[in-house]
């Protein structure tokens, strides 16, 4: 068994689209990035590689590499089991928590669930992702930005 942590952050932009675990969710701003921003997709790859000791997205999908302009993290995700897997190992279970101040992401969890199991090629009851504000407090609490925690537990593989 391993185990790994991944975090991932995002300042918010007028006119960006919102995309978190996958979900296209209605919003005025979305995360200033050079992918499309998705803390949790983020967040759960760095989990997969940190467990296999394998770096981090950064290595693997430089942001200088025209490639990864605009990319889809549910694809980078997909990559990266495929990466894990390659090394012997198989996701056990994922659990996410995505902080949001608006728009409330909670009624997107089911489809961000399914999105993630699929590209990781689990059942969505191995995909936990626990949706919460920052309450007000801080530049989160100010919808200033969106950030993302995931651990991951990997096993052999069969
Ligand atoms: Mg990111």
């Amino acid at each position: 068994m391993r185990i790994g942590f991944g975090y991932d952050v995002h300042r918010l932009r007028e006119g960006r689209p919102l995309v978190v675990g996958g979900v296209r969710i209605p919003s005025p701003r979305g995360p200033d990035a050079h992918s499309d921003g998705d803390v949790v997709c983020h967040a759960s790859a760095d989990a997969l590689l940190g467990a296999a000791a394998l770096g981090d997205i950064g290595v693997h999908f430089p942001p200088s590499d025209p490639t990864w302009a605009g990319a889809d993290s549910v694809d980078l995700l997909r990559r990266v089991a495929r990466m894990v897997e390659g090394e012997g190992y198989v996701v056990v279970n994922l659990d996410v928590t995505v902080v949001l101040e608006a728009p409330r992401l909670s009624p997107h969890v089911p489809l961000m669930r399914e999105r993630l199991a699929h590209a990781l090629g689990i059942p969505p009851s191995a995909v936990s992702i626990k949706a919460t504000t920052n309450e007000g407090l801080g530049e989160f609490g100010q919808g200033q930005g969106v950030a993302a925690w995931a651990v991951v537990l990997l096993g052999p593989r069969a």
